[in-house]
């Protein structure tokens, strides 16, 4: 199986794309230009993970640890000062804040 990821295009909303890497697919976080910097790193090294199988943290993700045939549940823990770990909260402040909203 190739462990290239391609991309496919953007789920509706254009929070999230979606890719596939050989006979997977799966959906990443997307990377806005408008999200503040801190949101944008911390989703830079969930694509990075998901994509690029690793993380500057060490966090290492195989393509293997994607493909439900193998059973596995993809468990994957970025180091504790890893910004990743900041994702959702993030996110979550970012919608709250309505910045993400049309004017
Ligand atoms: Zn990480």
């Amino acid at each position: 199986m190739s462990a290239e990821p391609t991309p496919l295009g953007v789920m509706p909303g254009g929070f999230s794309e979606l890719w596939s890497r050989g006979n997977l697919l799966f959906v990443v976080p997307a990377l806005r230009e408008e999200y503040p910097e801190p949101l944008i790193e911390s989703i830079a090294c969930r694509r990075a993970l998901l994509l690029g199988g690793q993380c500057d943290c060490g966090a290492e993700c195989p393509p293997s640890a994607l493909d439900p045939a193998q059973g596995n549940v993809a468990v994957v823990l970025h180091a504790a000062d890893c910004p990743a770990e900041h994702a959702e909260r993030l996110l979550a402040e970012w919608v709250s804040s309505g910045e993400g909203r049309e004017q």
